[in-house]
């Protein structure tokens, strides 16, 4: 039974292949079905239904092949519908599908929390709570927070994305499509100036200095419980901060009892080369959120912290239904043991081996791209006016409705949507990988 789920899915050939219009009819007819029954608020980045999946490569309803750059958002980091992933989520179907863990308890989530405390970062005693969606994480991460420290504020960063419930859109910068309409949000969130780079053109030493000057004359730090920061950050436009600046928030966060908290959702997983982002800038949080890649697309999602933190709120006060589901815990575990076995931490120094030179040559050719960052296969482009910092989205759509067309799934990002971000499976080709650079090319060329 298992044998055959995974022998179906390997027969997908790791290769692009465009054999309708895009849409092709299948997708046209289930368009309408959609726009009968799905709330339109639910958008979709591409306008083909996806049917199957196998590494690198989504196939849609139409037979049509595309090279996904995407990933899910980044969610399917070892591949899509990867053999030991799929096995193991079987296996664990036919023998409990749901007890859940806050009545009768099983090992799959203790397994799930011991692998967590090995390869987040940092040499201390660490616990963890499982739940099901990363914005449930940032919220569970946010309550013990609080529960700790006895202090009800929250500061997040400029351009940060943390999720779309209420507390979250609270803590995301971005007012459409996110926030816009949904209000009133939460109380004691707070946006501090981050660290950009590209547009700020600050050294980290300094923008620090901007972030903690606001969290002390804005804030004040005894009304603080957490900063919670993306070390990349993801819908804002895979932003990294300059060298330094983590570790000086971090230090600050440490110095004022203030917990730090990493929100990994995206940046996790082995996504950047290392477990966890963070690592790159050699601070060790004081609490990680897991989500996106953990369990090769199985919905489970985690707070992992100091253990005296996480031991903070009472017994009762954490939990919820399917949090940390058997299945998904299942599949986070061979996740786990995939990336070591397969050795994928060094697959992504090698997706950022190929995909930086060939973006820093169509920067080049093209100037409307106007920067190059990322780390690992974490990557993106950001687009400009030709001569200015201004943004560029036009470009950007016209750029990722090229590439669906022409068989390469790109996703755009970025508070000014002028941001193309490349998240790829871990497990893409060499050759795959230079493909989609080619179709990338042909559409800057045919703007
Ligand atoms: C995706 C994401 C979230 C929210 O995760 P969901 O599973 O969609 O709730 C939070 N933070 C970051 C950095 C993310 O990328």
């Amino acid at each position: 039974m298992t044998d055959t789920i995974s022998t179906v899915s390997l027969a997908i050939a790791q290769e692009r292949k465009i054999v309708t219009a895009i849409p092709g009819p299948n997708s046209i007819a289930l368009q309408k079905r959609r726009e009968a029954v799905v709330a339109s608020g639910v958008a979709s980045a591409l306008p083909v239904f996806a049917e199957r999946a196998h590494g690198a490569i989504l196939v849609d309803v139409d037979g049509n092949q595309f090279i996904d750059l995407g990933a899910g958002i980044g969610v399917m980091t070892i591949g899509h519908t990867d053999a030991a992933v799929v096995a193991a989520a079987s296996q664990q179907l036919r023998e409990l599908t749901h007890a859940m863990f806050t009545i009768t308890p099983y090992e799959s989530y203790v397994r799930v929390a011991e692998l967590l405390a090995e390869h987040t970062p940092g040499d201390f005693a660490k616990k963890s709570v499982l739940l099901n969606s990363g914005a449930e994480a940032v919220e569970n991460g946010v309550k013990i927070a609080r529960s700790y420290t006895g202090r009800a504020g929250v500061a997040v960063l400029d351009h940060a994305y943390h999720g779309r419930t209420n507390l979250t859109m609270a803590m995301t910068f971005k007012a459409m499509p996110y926030k816009t309409s949904f209000g009133p949000f939460a109380p004691s969130v707070f946006h501090a100036p981050g660290s950009y780079p590209f547009r700020d053109g600050l050294s980290g030493a300094d923008a620090a200095a901007r972030t903690i000057t606001y969290l002390e004359k804005s804030i004040g730090a005894s009304d603080l419980a957490c900063v919670v920061a993306e070390p990349i950050q993801g819908e804002g436009g895979f932003v990294v901060p300059a060298d330094g600046y983590l570790a000086a928030l971090q230090e600050w966060c440490t110095a004022n009892e203030v917990v730090f908290i990493a929100d990994e959702i995206q940046s996790g997983m082995a996504r950047t080369g290392r477990y966890y982002a963070s690592e790159h800038f050699g601070v060790e949080p004081d609490m990680v959120l897991t989500a996106k890649g953990i369990a090769g697309g199985l919905p489970i999602a985690a707070v992992t912290g100091r253990a005296e933190i996480m031991d903070a709120p009472h017994k009762g006060g954490l939990g919820g239904t399917f949090a940390g589901n058997p299945v998904a815990a299942a599949a986070a575990i061979a996740v786990f043991a995939e990336i070591e076995s397969r050795g994928l931490l060094a697959e992504a120094a090698r997706i950022e081996s190929i995909l930086k030179p060939a973006m820093h040559a169509l920067a080049l050719k093209y100037p409307i791209i106007g920067d190059v960052r990322g780390i690992g296969a974490m990557i993106a482009i950001e687009v400009v006016q030709h001569g200015s910092l201004d943004p560029n989205p036009a470009a950007v759509a016209a750029v990722t409705a090229f590439a669906a067309q022409h068989g390469v799934i790109l996703l755009s990002a970025g508070t000014y949507g002028n941001v193309i971000r490349f998240l790829p499976s871990l497990a893409i080709s060499d050759d795959l990988l230079r493909e989609a650079v080619g179709v990338i090319d042909e559409a800057f060329a045919s703007l």
